[in-house]
Order: structure tokens, then C-alpha cells, then sequence
């Protein structure tokens, strides 16, 4: 079966230091292969005491999109995790070039435990197990940050992260299933995320199979996501949905 699970749907400080949502990422599981995206703090403690139970061991690999900390707190126990312990060297660790050259996210240690590091880059195109996918375009956030179009046989997703809207950033994102970071109710010019009048322009225009809200700051958890959720799908004729912990997502009905 191939599926998403939000191990966590916190976005921006507040809800994540608090935890009002959980933190830990998505894992996806598209033709057989298992990748973690965005493992923030939580995450090893949300792949455990999920039912049924995640196993960090089978993981393929894991991609951070930028090095906040709510996207990758957890991504050195998620290493130990998936190669047990540096004992089964295997699996690919993808990020941008800021969240491993100063200051790295992904401790050097850890480096030695897994197949390949590999670095994101504008443009880029990557291959893990059975899926690929690509990094369009660099997001406005202040740290180095990427989106991903991921690519299964029948299957396409596309995972807007934390950004800036910006001219034509929908034309970069066109897969059958759309999951976009909204953390604000009302953008602010001086705030580097989505929000939902952003999310709504984007779906409008590229009109998904299926849209997913996740990464949620004060302002949207305040207006409750799921009536926002049913709001768009009313207003646009798209199905529109608002992530929970722990929400698993069958995607094979959105084959192709
Ligand atoms: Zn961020």
C-alpha cells in the first residue's frame, strides 16, 4: 500500500515548542520504498508508538528540505535508528548544503553510518529506491530550503515547504497530490511562510487531486484547519484536507 503518515503537523515555534501539534515529519511509502521527510523533535518517539509501530529500520532514507529545527531535530537519532546503530550501514541522507558544511545539523559522526549523504541544490533531481524526485526551486526562507516533486510509478507528490509565496512558485509544484505548509492564518510581509490566501491561489491554479494543509502555527490551529480545509474545498470544487497526528493517508486511489 502506498501511504503518508504525518508523524507530526506543528509548524513555526510556538506549537512546536509547546508540541499543541506533534512534530516528527511525514514518512512516505510509495513503491516500496520508505522515506522520512523532515524529521523534527519527536520523531523517533512518533515512528515507535504509531499502530501499527514505524520501523526506523526500514527506511530508505530521510530528506531534510532546510535546517530549522522543526524539521530536523531529530534527524541524528533517525540515522542511528535507521542503520541500528551504524551497525547496517545503509540508507541516504539528503540536505541542503547549510544543514552539513558550518554549523551542521547532521553531526559529522553520524556520516560514516549511512550508504551516501547527498546535497540538495536548485534544480536537483535524485534518485531513492524505487522513487526520485526533484528540487524545483529555492524557496524565500532565510536558510537554504527546497521543495520536493516526488515520483513514484503511478504516483506523483508534490511538498510545498515553508516558504515566502512568490510569483509563480504553483508553476514549480504540479503533482496529483499537494501538501503545502501553512503556518499562517494572514500573511505578514516580514514572515517567510505560506498562508492560507497563498494556499488557496496555489490550489486554484493547479487544482490537485488531492490538497493536504500541515505544519500549522497559532493562527490556523486557532481557526481550527479542518473547517479552513472544508472552506476551500466548498469555495475551489477540489477535495481539500487538513493533516492530524498520526493521520495516515491512502494515496493509491490517486494513481494516475
Ligand atoms: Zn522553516
Amino acid at each position: 500500500m502506498n501511504k503518508i503518515k504525518f508523524l507530526g503537523t506543528a509548524g513555526a515555534r510556538f506549537v512546536v515548542m509547546k508540541q499543541l501539534r506533534t512534530s516528527g515529519g511525514i514518512w512516505l511509502t510509495l513503491d516500496d520504498t520508505n522515506v522520512l521527510i523532515d524529521p523534527g523533535p519527536g520523531s523517533l518517539t512518533k515512528c515507535l508508538s504509531s499502530r501499527p509501530k514505524l520501523n526506523p529500520r526500514d527506511l530508505d532514507g530521510i530528506i531534510l528540505t532546510h535546517r530549522h529545527l522543526d524539521h530536523s531535530n531529530d534527524i541524528n537519532i533517525m540515522i542511528e535508528a535507521m542503520t541500528n546503530g551504524g551497525f547496517d550501514k545503509k540508507g541516504i541522507v539528503f540536505a541542503p548544503s547549510d544543514a552539513l558544511d558550518e554549523d551542521p545539523i547532521v553531526l559529522k559522526y553520524f556520516r560514516n553510518h549511512v550508504e551516501k549523504i547527498e546535497v540538495l541544490k536548485e534544480r536537483g533531481k535524485y534518485n531513492l529506491g524505487n522513487i526520485s524526485f526533484s528540487t524545483p526551486v529555492r524557496h524565500i526562507h532565510g536558510v537554504e530550503t527546497y521543495g520536493l516533486n516526488i515520483y513514484g510509478k503511478d504516483i506523483s507528490l508534490s511538498m510545498v515547504t515553508d516558504t515566502k509565496y512568490f510569483k509563480g512558485l504553483e508553476t514549480h509544484y504540479p503533482s496529483d497530490i499537494l501538501i503545502l505548509n501553512v503556518v499562517r492564518l494572514e500573511g505578514k510581509p516580514e514572515i517567510q511562510h505560506l498562508s492560507i490566501k497563498d494556499a488557496e491561489h496555489i490550489i486554484a491554479a493547479n487544482k490537485p487531486k488531492l490538497s493536504i494543509l500541515t505544519h500549522f502555527g497559532m493562527t490556523v490551529l486557532t481557526a481550527k484547519p479542518w473547517e479552513v480545509a472544508e472552506n476551500l474545498t466548498k469555495k475551489l470544487g477540489v477535495k481539500v484536507i487538513a493533516a492530524r497526528d498520526g493521520m495516515e493517508v491512502d494515496i493509491d486511489q490517486y494513481k494516475k
